[in-house]
């Protein structure tokens, strides 16, 4: 709680964004470089996500269970790619009680291995397929440069892990859950997305393709917000995954794994966040509305106090917060709660209380325009409307920048403008060499390659070869 400005968006959003996070208490850096705490505010906005989430991967059939967070290190080894992805940013266990280790131990980084192991022990029919767990845990990576949410070593997030009896089958599953994360995004955190499939060069360790949903923060950098990988049968062979088909004959299972992490925390806040600081969208927000009591003395407090807790209870079914806090100024107040991005606030003074009235104030429009008094009779219906308005309202307004700051550049030189000041939509060879000679030159990554495509044939934006694909070029997080 701070009554200093916050630094403006436009002027430093990395800074902005540090201070929205600290400031808001939605995180607080830890004793240990590279980790962070989640305080409770930040909590309760990741556990409305996981809800969100594990409602949809339960109606696709999917169960959750859990996993150890040691690994042995030769599992990881038993698929190249996979180390070799992996090993630079492993924590290592080699004591454990006082003794040195036989084998060293890996705090999981993920899990693609022990499950691996799991299943060949327990798949063994096609009976036993398809088999559709999730996991929420926290894994950890060792990361150099660290970021609140965005980059941290260790990070919160679900891991799904299918298999399955045929390729189709896998990637069917791989798609789904991709379109699964895309359907979150834009419904639950009003954040546009673009799916496609990852190049070579950016796909996961161990996959045959991966896919991800890209947004495209305030700052128009992409921030690669969910990811789907199709793993076919390459971790099947690595942990011997074999099952016995109808015509009784051992075949190996091909295997799927997607996740979305505390990261897409950082997405929400660099999406809708503006100068005043959050702005939740109101169906993951963990306030919808805050209430604040307006009064000057004692009998108007009790005449007020009383008003508040009735509308509190008419609004039951929304998550609603009551602002007790003593020796505070309602502008104070209205300040506090604006930074922290609730959608909603109610005021409720002497005036409403004679009147029957509230004073709603909309987060997505501050000041005047978005304040307006509406009767407490039907208040719960008129709450319920302006939520649905103010999630439509910060959706569309992130897909409008979203397309104000793409470009389809007509050469090479336009390219490098454009992924300056937003995202390229572009020809692309399909060549890896090319996509680095491009990082390096502009420091825009290649995000993706969007699953929409127009169709036909272009020449390569950067080296002019035949393409068939256009990809997303930006500089990301
Ligand atoms: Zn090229």
């Amino acid at each position: 709680m701070s009554d200093q400005r916050l630094p403006s968006r436009s002027e430093d959003f990395s800074e902005w964004y540090n201070q929205v996070v600290l400031r808001a208490e939605l995180a607080d850096y830890a004793p240990v470089r590279g980790c962070m705490v989640v305080r409770p505010y930040g909590w309760a906005l990741w556990e409305n996500i996981q809800a969100a989430l594990d409602s949809r991967f339960k109606a696709t059939g999917h169960v959750n269970a859990a996993f150890p967070l040691f690994i042995p290190m030769g599992f990881l080894e038993k698929e190249k790619d996979h180390v070799e992805g992996f090993s630079p940013q492993l924590a290592v266990v080699t004591i454990g009680g006082g003794e040195q280790l036989e084998e060293p131990l890996v705090v999981r980084p993920t899990s693609e291995t022990i499950i691996g192991h799991m299943y060949a022990k327990w798949i063994s029919s096609y009976r036993d397929l398809p088999v559709l767990i999730n996991l929420w845990n926290s894994v950890v990576r060792w990361e150099l440069r660290t970021k609140l949410f965005l980059r941290t070593t260790e990070f919160y997030w679900q891991e799904g892990h299918t298999a399955h009896a045929t390729a189709e089958e896998a990637l069917a599953e791989t798609m789904q859950m991709l379109d699964v994360y895309a359907d979150f995004a834009e419904n639950e955190a009003a954040v546009p997305v673009i799916k496609g499939r990852k190049s070579g060069g950016e796909k996961f360790p161990g996959a045959v393709n991966s896919y991800s949903i890209e947004a495209m923060m305030g700052d128009t950098r992409a921030l690669q917000a969910g990811t789907s990988h199709f793993l076919g049968d390459n971790f099947a062979r690595a942990f011997d995954i074999q099952y016995l088909d109808r015509e009784n004959t051992r075949q190996f299972v091909h295997t799927s794994s997607w996740g979305l992490s505390t990261r897409f925390i950082g997405a929400i806040i660099m999406v809708h966040g503006d100068d005043q600081g959050l702005v939740m969208p109101p169906r993951l927000a963990p306030y919808q509305a805050v209430i604040v009591p307006i009064f000057q003395d004692d009998a108007e407090q009790s005449a007020v106090l009383e008003r508040v807790e009735a509308v509190k209870a008419q609004l039951a079914a929304f998550r609603v917060h009551v602002d007790r806090r003593e020796g505070l100024r309602p502008g104070f107040k209205f300040h506090d709660w604006e930074m922290r991005g609730v959608p909603v606030r109610i005021e409720i003074g002497p005036k409403d209380v004679a009147q029957g009235t509230v004073t709603l104030a909309r987060r997505d429009q501050p000041g005047k325009a978005g304040k307006r008094t509406w009767p407490q009779v039907g208040l719960e219906h008129s709450l319920s409307e302006l939520l649905a308005e103010i999630q439509k309202s910060i959706y569309q307004r992130a897909l409008d920048f979203q397309r104000a700051h793409t470009v389809e550049p007509a050469d090479y030189e336009e390219f490098k403008q454009a992924v300056q000041q937003g995202w390229a939509r572009a020809w692309w060879c399909g060549d890896p060499a090319c996509e680095n000679e491009i990082k390096d030159e502009t420091k825009a990554s290649n995000r993706c390659i969007p699953l929409d495509q127009p169709g036909g044939q272009g020449s390569c934006i950067h080296c002019g070869k035949p393409a068939t694909e256009q990809a997303i070029f930006a500089r990301a997080y």
